[in-house]
């Protein structure tokens, strides 16, 4: 291949729910990207695993600020676009059962309403029209925040594709990078199991792989996986808009425990799920057992028993790319020139996507506003990792 067809202005290592946002922010900015992937096609990775929730409600500022922008971007791409991305804007509804969650749940919306999130503690009548038919034994209340919601994580990241190639992007699949090239300290390209691609800016947005390709420039990155699996029914008259969180873990001597769980009812009618098992199993194997459907569906049942005739058809399981504290890791690195880091998504690398890619763009063209710099130190590589995210 001669040298010009190989020069890039920007490399981005990941076509996942990260790597795919970043090429069309990039591309956007009239840069010259190319996006390499070892999978055969888009999104195919943990994105295609996500079940799809998109919330602005958490506890650290910056991925309130993020999540806010993935917000706006996910519910007028439509309007923008014209693609269809099934987004719902069907709010988010922690639910609680115990006066320590309740009064955990009640501190959080303090700090989230002084981020201008709109969201409040609402009393169990209001849960009770939230969720039709929800257990009201032992139902206290919980938060509701309406303008969270939920869309396909594969019909958007392959719109945002689609879009990015649009404006330029390029993309090579089923090409798995072996080396990063340093030239005097200083990042000069990529090899992958195909070929050679020049470029002095490196995007690592490998996912559930980002502390191997860390690795190959002596960069340690505290990215562990951690297994997670979700499943989803047949479809059912829609019942119900919120996606439904029930933090209290549970103790279940025959199936196994479990920290949380979480699930709502998509565009079609299906009721989509996932628990986070306790303890959570770390590793990269993404096989599915079938001990965690008598788990979540036990569950699921006590909390919304008219969900107890409806049958699974589906069930999968996926990474969460975990840091100690829970929050992702963007960072341009002090240590080695052209080394860009989008890692470490934990359980919500879908709905952070957007914005970060966005905020992605304006790093590497050096276009930061003041905002983008109070979330960059927040999430940066160089950090104290004892902070921990509340609702990770
Ligand atoms: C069951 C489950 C439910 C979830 N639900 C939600 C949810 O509701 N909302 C939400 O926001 N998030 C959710 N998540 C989390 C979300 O899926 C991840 O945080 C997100 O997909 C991570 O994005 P990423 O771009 O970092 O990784 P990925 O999307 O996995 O992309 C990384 C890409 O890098 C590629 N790659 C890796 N190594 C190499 C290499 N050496 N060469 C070339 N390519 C390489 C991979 O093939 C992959 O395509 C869920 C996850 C699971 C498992």
């Amino acid at each position: 291949m001669n040298d010009r067809l190989t020069e890039y202005d920007a490399i981005i290592i990941g076509a996942g729910s990260i790597g795919i946002p970043s090429a069309l922010a990039i591309a956007r900015e009239g840069l010259k990207v190319l996006v390499l992937d070892k999978l055969p096609s888009p999104a195919q990775a943990d994105n295609k695993h996500a079940i799809g929730g998109v919330r602005a409600t958490h506890t650290e500022r910056s991925k309130i600020w993020l999540c806010q922008r993935s917000i706006e971007i996910f519910s007028t791409w439509e309007e923008e676009y014209g693609d269809d991305i099934w987004w719902e804007q069907g709010g988010y509804c922690f639910v609680s059962y115990t006066g320590e969650h309740e009064r955990m749940l009640k501190q959080n919306v303090k700090l989230q309403k002084s981020y201008g999130l709109n969201i409040d503690y609402v009393d169990k009548e209001k849960i009770k029209v939230l969720i039709p038919g929800i257990n009201e034994n032992g139902l206290l209340g919980g938060t509701y925040s309406p303008e969270d919601g939920n869309c396909s994580p594969l019909l958007s990241l392959h719109a945002f594709y689609r879009q990015a190639r649009d404006y330029g992007a390029e993309y090579r699949f089923s090409e798995e990078v072996k080396k990063i090239i340093v030239d005097n300290g200083k990042i000069s390209g990529i090899k992958t199991t195909e070929g050679e691609y020049h470029s002095s800016i490196v995007i690592n947005a490998a996912g559930g792989n980002a502390k191997e390709i860390g690795k190959m420039v002596n960069v340690d990155l505290q990215v562990n996986p951690e297994s997670h699996e979700a499943g989803i029914t047949e479809p059912v008259k829609k019942f119900f808009n919120p996606m439904v969180v029930d933090i209290r873990p549970a103790q279940d001597p025959k199936f196994g425990n479990s920290k949380n769980y979480y699930f709502y009812q998509n565009k079609e009618g299906k009721i989509i799920f996932c628990v986070s098992p306790d303890p959570c199993i770390k590793g990269m194997d993404r096989r599915e057992t079938s001990s965690f459907l008598p788990q979540i569906a036990k569950r699921m049942i006590n909390l919304l028993p008219r969900l107890k005739n409806i049958k699974v058809r589906r069930t999968w399981r996926g990474l969460y790319p975990m840091t100690p504290d829970g929050n992702p890791i963007l960072c341009k690195s002090k240590e080695l020139e052209g080394l860009f880091l989008a890692v470490g998504m934990c359980g919500q690398g879908f709905m952070l996507g957007p914005a970060v890619g966005e905020l992605m763009g304006r790093l590497v063209t050096e276009k930061l506003t003041i905002r983008d710099k109070e979330i960059l130190e927040d999430l940066s590589y160089y950090r104290d990792f004892n902070r921990e995210e509340v609702l990770k």
